[in-house]
């Protein structure tokens, strides 16, 4: 089988097992670009606790964000861990959305996707996939966001070098799929929760996992 055939083989399998997982969950492209900073080394836990919280306090909206205390922000969201520094990262994010398009999305989604995505790995605190989720799932681009899961269950399967860096992993996607935003937002999603159901770290579960096939 050639890659591409292996990698639809696979997302095939997986949208039979679970179905759409329908991602990201949140319900607009602001709350996409917070929930992508909040959730850095931590678990979607704490982060959908966060989340709470900034909703309560109506901070959802980017410019009641922006015109909140440092403290205040903090305070909010330090259910989703390291919360000085992410409160820091998401001012960050803030002051370039703000200077980029002025908190208009469509605006942003409207530009060519290589140059957003340039501007936000400039951004202190906006790592690759940081990045690659908020032109996927908050801009609707065609941008494959890859993690540790998805290395961890391509490494398990021969498929590519365990210590493959970030962008090599992304190309090991984008360089054979088409660039279709609706498939690239599902496959994500369904290797996170391959991840998060079968493939952990010490004792991998193949035995009921739909990825078995390719072993
Ligand atoms: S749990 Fe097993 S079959 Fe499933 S992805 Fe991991 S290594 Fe592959």
């Amino acid at each position: 089988m050639s890659r591409r055939e292996t990698l639809h083989a696979c997302y095939d399998a997986l949208l039979a097992a679970h179905g759409h997982r329908a991602w990201w969950p949140a319900r607009t492209p602001f709350e996409v670009c917070v929930g992508a900073v909040l959730t850095q080394n931590t678990s979607w836990k704490g982060v959908e606790k966060a989340i709470e919280n900034l909703d309560a306090a109506g901070a959802l909206a980017p410019r009641v964000l922006r015109s909140l205390d440092p403290a205040r922000v903090e305070a909010l969201i330090r259910p989703a861990g390291h919360f000085r520094v992410k409160t820091r990262r998401l001012a960050n994010l803030l002051e370039y959305l703000d200077a980029a398009c002025g908190f208009d999305f469509d605006a942003l989604a409207a530009r060519p996707m290589d140059a957003v995505r340039g501007e936000l790995l400039e951004v202190k605190g906006v790592g690759p996939e940081t990045a690659d989720c908020i032109l996927c799932y908050a801009l609707g681009m065609p941008s494959f966001v890859v993690d540790a899961y998805t290395r961890r269950i391509l490494s398990r399967h021969g498929l590519v070098p365990e210590d493959i860096d970030y962008h090599e992993l992304r190309d090991y996607f984008m360089d054979v799929l088409d660039p279709d935003t609706a498939l690239f937002n599902d496959f994500h999603a369904q290797l996170v929760r391959v991840g998060n159901l079968y493939c952990k770290a010490r004792s991998p579960r193949c035995d009921v996992c739909p990825l078995s096939f390719m072993r």
